[in-house]
Order: structure tokens, then C-alpha cells, then sequence
């Protein structure tokens, strides 16, 4: 059922709210008090369709604050469980409301969702609101990961409520307006298979299929369609998981409520990226076992993935046993996959175009080198990249001396050219992420100062991390010393 576009360029269905009832709940978000616009992503509205200056429009302020619902959507708040921090729990969207999906001009659909809209069924003595500094967190972080080319929802807007928060202190309420290819989660087969009937968690599998992977189809000779899900969620989570481990992103609470079944990074809560190559970095000030610590990554999504696959368990065969073993199977492909990923992407980092069986080695060994000197992960590789070897914190050592030639003599293993490595370096290795100290910058002047401004020039260096522009450099430097010890918080 697709309607056809309103003259502000909506084209929107909401075809999760004609799944089962048990896995949402209808209702439109609260209206806030005086709301007020902070940040709209221009290009991001284009491409769905949405003409920015009707956003910017008292009637899409209205919409973007939750307090207008036009006529075609249909809002819900959706149920969902979850594993956090091991244990399982209800959640669901305590604080968000499903407003529309719009199909794009591309004939694409996104979920268009308010974070922080009021109490909903779900919210669980929370007030349902967010604070700005945590909305304007998400928008930048999650903007900067899709310039990054890595897999995520998106920000189309953050307005301020003209209401407090109480949190610690009295702050700014704020609305993000996300928007994600979908928001099933592996949390939302989970509730499914708790609280639903078979037949409902097989309408959910069903539904998923059909809206993310519509090339499996047992009329195309999938033999066991709820098999291919896991696998190709499997392949996913693998490819996404190896994007963050790359560029050094630590996502601080991965829990199952907050793994996409679309592949996209989800929930931007205590994420951060890494400055000094440590495997056991940990920022999030919750986490205090280092459960989701930036070398466990591919180990819990491993155990996400296996609570996906008990979730889906009925489905893939009526017989257990068949079904725990097939789906055991599909979980042991998943380090290889994870794997080599990783590699690929490492390659790529080093300028590497072919394959060769040192290669592991060799990665193996800069990391050990990195982490002895505590080099900064980006700007090593940007170091590597533009050849200022000076640049990194182990230029004088003999363990660099030895890799460096080792690494010389690697690349001579290819037809490539220096040049053409350097290019692919290029493309692989970020000149700028968003540096901890930069985004607290950034936060704090928008929140105290009501100073969007440096937010803005951040967002705007963000937005092209491989260009390599000389007046990016500035935004390239680690923090000083004193920064550290760094903690984040869950988006409050
Ligand atoms: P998260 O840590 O963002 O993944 O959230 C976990 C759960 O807590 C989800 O069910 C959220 O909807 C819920 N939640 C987080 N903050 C609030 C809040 N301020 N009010 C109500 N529910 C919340
Ligand atoms: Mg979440």
C-alpha cells in the first residue's frame, strides 16, 4: 500500500502497525511546549523526499516536536526485550514513538521515528523525554558514521521542547528525529518468541524478510527462508562489526534491544571512538567489566547473533534438535566471515590490493606496536597514509624500523603502484573521526552557551573524513593528557 506524495513531499505507509498487535502499541506522540529548532540535515530530507524548508516550516517543527501527527501516519511504539548486559528484560520504546515509514523518491522505505517524545506503554517509571546534549550526540556521531561509509540510522533533526529534563540537573529537552532503514532489532524476535505465538513471530520473520532481505524467497530455492535470515543477519552484523573495529568506534552498550536486523549501527548512547590503540578501551561509565569493551565487540556480537538464532528456532525446524544444530551451523560461520572482513579492511588500510599469507602477520605486528607506544589508532594510519612516519609515536623505534621495511617489501608483492596504494589508503583510513574532546567541545557550547556554531563547523568536518583537506588537520589532534580519564554515559 503506497500512497502518493503530499505536496510537502510525504509518501508514507506505516506497515509495521498492520503486524500483529502484540508488537506494538498505537499512540501519537506527547505535544511538547514551545518547540524549537536546532539542527535539520538538509541533504538527509532531500533524499527522502522532504523539502527542508517545510521542515523548517511551523507545521514541520510541529511534526519533527511530535506535537502534529498528520493524517497518514499511523504512530505506534514498539514492544521489544532485550538482553542487557547478559540479562533479559521487556523493554521496548519508552521514550520513542514510530511516527511513519517514507518512501523515498528512490522508492526506498525508512522508518521516521521521535527519540524522546513522552511516556508510552513502555516507559517504565522513565519520563520519556531526552536531553539535548545526548540528542545533539547522536545526531553528530551517527552522521559522522555514515560519512564514514559505515552502516547506520541517520539524524534528520533535533529540536529543543522548551521543557526541563530532570536528570542530575535541569536541562534542555530535546527531540532527535532518526531514521533508519527499520527498527527490528534481534530484542524484537526475541519479544516475539517470549510473549507472541509461533504464528506471530513467523509473521515478524516473514515481514523482515520481505523488507530487508527480498532476495530470499523459497520460490527463488531458499530451501529453509528462516535459515537464510540467520545467515544473512550472520553476514551483516560480521561486516558491520569489522567497520567499527577498522575505524576504531566502540559502540558501549551492545546490547540485543540494540542490534539492528538491518545491519545498521543503532542507539548512540556511551559510544565513542577510540584515541590510543588499547583493545580494552571502555568509556561507558555503566559498563564496569568491560563486557562490551572495543576487542569484545566481535565476541558479543557472536553471542547476539546466537540469541537471534534461539529466537528464530521454531521457525527453522519444527524438529529442536534439527533446528539447534542448523542453527549452530550458521553461527560457527561467523568469525570466518568477521574475519575476513576485517582483513579486507585491513588490506585496504595498508594499501594492500592483493592477498598474500604474511599478511596476518604483518597486521598483527603494528598493532603490537601501536598498542606498546600508545599510538593514536586514525592517526597512525593517517600517518602510514601521507608517508609522515615522524608522525606516529614510534618513529624511532626498532620494532617500527624492522615493520616499516617488512611493510616496503609487502607492497612490492603487487603490480600496484605507490601511488595507487596511497589512494586506496586514502579511501580507507579517516583524516578525522569525531574526536572525544572535539564533540564535548561541540556539546557543551550548544547546551550552556545556546552556541550551535561549533557543533555546526564540526558536523561540516565530519562530513568529509577521506578528503584530506589541510584545514581539517586542527580537527586531527588527540586530546591533551588531562582529558582522560574519558567517560560516557547511556543517552539520557
Ligand atoms: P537504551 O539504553 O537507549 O537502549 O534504552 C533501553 C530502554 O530504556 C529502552 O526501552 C528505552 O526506551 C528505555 N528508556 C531510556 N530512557 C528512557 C526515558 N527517559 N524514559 C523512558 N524510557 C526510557
Ligand atoms: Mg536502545
Amino acid at each position: 500500500m503506497e500512497t502518493s506524495y503530499t505536496q510537502q513531499g510525504w509518501n508514507t505507509d506505516n506497515s509495521y502497525s498492520r503486524l500483529p498487535e502484540i508488537l506494538f502499541t498505537r499512540l501519537a506522540p506527547v505535544p511538547v511546549q514551545n518547540p524549537g529548532i536546532v539542527v535539520i540535515n538538509e541533504p538527509l530530507a532531500i533524499s527522502l523526499g522532504l523539502d527542508p524548508d517545510y521542515l523548517k516550516s511551523e507545521e514541520g517543527i510541529r511534526i519533527l516536536a511530535g506535537s502534529q501527527v498528520i493524517k497518514d501516519f499511523n504512530p505506534i511504539a514498539q514492544a521489544y526485550a532485550g538482553h542487557q548486559f547478559g540479562y533479559f528484560t521487556m523493554l521496548g520504546d519508552g521514550r520513542a514513538i514510530l511516527l511513519c515509514e517514507q518512501i523515498t523518491p528512490n522508492k526506498k522505505r525508512y522508518d521516521i521515528q521521535l527519540k524522546g517524545s513522552g511516556k508510552t506503554p513502555y516507559s517504565r517509571g522513565g519520563d520519556g523525554r531526552a536531553a539535548l546534549g545526548p540528542m545533539l550526540r547522536e545526531y553528530l556521531i551517527s552522521e559522522s558514521m555514515h560519512a564514514l561509509g559505515i552502516p547506520t540510522t541517520r539524524s534528520l533533526a533535533v529540536i529543543t521542547t522548551g521543557e526541563p529534563v530532570f536528570r542530575e540537573t535541569v536541562l534542555p529537552g530535546a527531540i532527535l528525529t532518526r531514521v533508519a532503514e527499520s527498527h527490528i532489532r534481534v530484542g524484537t524476535f526475541q519479544f516475539a518468541l517470549v510473549w507472541g505465538t509461533t504464528d506471530d513471530l513467523r509473521t515478524l520473520a516473514d515481514y523482515t524478510i520481505k523488507r530487508h532481505f527480498p532476495d530470499i524467497d523459497e520460490a527463488n530455492g531458499a530451501e529453509n527462508k528462516y535459515l537464510s535470515l540467520l545467515n544473512e543477519v550472520i553476514r551483516r552484523q560480521a561486516f558491520l562489526i569489522a567497520e567499527w573495529q577498522l575505524t576504531g568506534f566502540i559502540h558501549g552498550v551492545m546490547n540485543t534491544d540494540n542490534m539492528t536486523i538491518s545491519g545498521e549501527t543503532i542507539d548512540y548512547g556511551p559510544c565513542a571512538f577510540m584515541d590510543n590503540y588499547d583493545p580494552k578501551t571502555v568509556f561507558s561509565s555503566i559498563d564496569t567489566f568491560g563486557r562490551y569493551a572495543y576487542s569484545n565487540q566481535p565476541i558479543i556480537a557472536k553471542w547476539n547473533l546466537g540469541r537471534f538464532a534461539e529466537s528464530l528456532l521454531p521457525l527453522i525446524s519444527k524438529n529442536e534438535k534439527q533446528a539447534v544444530k542448523l542453527s549452530n551451523e550458521a553461527l560457527s560461520q561467523f568469525d570466518e566471515i568477521y574475519n575476513n572482513y576485517w582483513m579486507v579492511g585491513m588490506r585496504e588500510k595498508l594499501g594492500l590490493f592483493n592477498e598474500d599469507k604474511t599478511d596476518k602477520a604483518l597486521i598483527d605486528d603494528l598493532l603490537s606496536i601501536m598498542h606498546k607506544y600508545n599510538a593514536d589508532y586514525t592517526n597512525t594510519f593517517r600517518a602510514l597514509t601521507l608517508g609522515r612516519f615522524e608522525d606516529t609515536a614510534f618513529f624511532d623505534s626498532g620494532e617500527f624500523f624492522t615493520w616499516h621495511h617488512r611493510w616496503k617489501e609487502r607492497l612490492r608483492l603487487q603490480q600496484e603502484s605507490e601511488d595507487e596504494s596511497r589512494q586506496l589508503m586514502k579511501k580507507s583510513n579517516p583524516s578525522v573521526i569525531p574526536r572525544n574532546h572535539r564533540v564535548e567541545e561541540a556539546l557543551e557550547a550548544a547546551v550552556r552557551e545556546n552556541d550551535f556554531s561549533v557543533m555546526k563547523q564540526l558536523l561540516n568536518v565530519l562530513s568529509s573524513p577521506y578528503s584530506y583537506d589541510a584545514e581539517q588537520d586542527e580537527f586531527s589532534t588527540p586530546p591533551k593528557a588531562n582529558f582522560y580519564p574519558y567517560r560516557t554515559f547511556c543517552g539520557t
